[in-house]
């Protein structure tokens, strides 16, 4: 065993980095092996010509490789980041109903810049008895011009080819979850169905998405998401994607969002989405209004009832926009929360 972790291989839960594995393997061989390559900005994973060139996995980016893996119970889940977004904020996409000051003081107590703002995209693969499924999807193409939409290059580089997904699981239709379902007018996932909630479905289709306020997002829904629905299994609170993976309704940031929770008790691991998107804000101020909430009153009452459990039974999550790879725990602290990122939580459970 190659792993330099199998060492550990008793816990429960372990981890390893792209940066930790064994180098010098081909993408394909690495996954066979259990482990992967680090090598990055050969492109040999991704592709070949002017593709290869322009998704080659580049590690002048930050965070390259850009994964990362960990067995959570019966589940290997890599973490492989679509993209970072430097920018000013958290206000007012964040505490839109604050004031800059609150909002930057709340930051600098954190160590943090009081108006400048880092956002991340972390797209889950969660490989679950025999079943590779896709959680989320990322810019694709679209956003490659701005430096996202390297899940393509990252996942190959972490050793699964597009063919390997049996399922994408969409937790919202957000331009920044769907975009990445096709490539070059193609089913960017040939082999894979589709599992999408079914009020999220619903509302995008509906006339008062397509005429309203949210129209952009509606067209980029009929285009990305639509065409697949004959493959699409439409999901209820408490309906399992794969044996394992049960979908949690987690309404408000859209009208149809969902979590999906993936094991159970201590080996718990639960993909928030977008309910906590700002590792400060969204735990120790979990009231405050988030601009791309839908419903900010839902939304908040999401936070609340999602973090309280999170804290009672101590699962691990892993939320799209926290900071890759994403992972971490969340504590209770007086009348609100705390996000404890994972350090060696993992590796120190017996
Ligand atoms: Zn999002």
């Amino acid at each position: 065993m190659s792993d330099p972790l199998s060492l550990n291989r008793r816990n429960a839960l372990f981890l390893a980095a792209g940066g930790l594995a064994a180098t010098g393997l081909g993408a394909g061989t690495a996954r066979a092996q259990g482990t992967a390559p680090a090598e990055a900005g050969s492109g040999s994973g991704s592709g070949s010509g002017t593709e290869g060139e322009a998704m080659g996995v580049d590690d002048t980016r930050p965070f390259a490789p850009g994964w990362r893996r960990f067995q959570i119970g019966e589940a290997r889940i890599t973490v492989v980041l679509d993209g970072v977004r430097p920018g000013e904020g958290p206000f007012p996409t964040f505490g839109e109903d604050q004031t800059q000051e609150a909002v930057g003081a709340l930051m600098a107590r954190n160590g943090l810049p009081r108006e400048r703002f880092v956002n991340f995209f972390n797209v889950v693969i969660v490989e679950l008895g025999g079943q590779t499924v896709l959680v989320d999807t990322g810019f694709g193409e679209g956003g490659r011009a701005n430096g996202m939409g390297l899940l393509r290059a990252r996942m190959e580089a972490a050793g699964f080819s597009p063919g390997d997904i049996d399922v994408v699981a969409l937790t919202h239709l957000h331009g920044d979850h769907i975009n990445g379902l096709r490539e070059a007018g193609e089913p960017a996932f040939p082999n894979a169905r589709y599992a999408v909630g079914r009020e999220e479905m619903a509302f995008w289709t509906s006339d008062e998405a397509r005429n309203g306020p949210r129209a952009e997002n509606a067209r980029a829904v009929a285009d990305n998401v639509a065409p697949f629905e004959a493959r699409t299994t439409l999901l209820a609170d408490g309906e399992e994607v794969v044996p394992g993976m049960v979908a949690r309704a987690a309404f408000g940031h859209t009208p149809g969002q969902l979590a999906f929770a993936i094991g159970s008790g201590e080996t718990q691991v639960v993909l928030t989405a977008d309910i906590f998107s700002q590792f400060v804000i969204s735990f120790q101020r979990p009231d405050w209004h988030v601009r791309f909430d839908q419903d900010k009153t839902a939304a908040a009452e999401t936070r609340r009832r999602f973090a309280s459990e999170l804290a009672d039974s101590g699962a691990a999550i892993i939320g799209y926009h926290l900071p890759f790879p994403g992972l971490g725990y969340v504590e209770a602290d007086g009348e609100a929360f705390r996000f404890v990122p994972e350090t060696y939580q993992s590796l120190a459970r017996g």
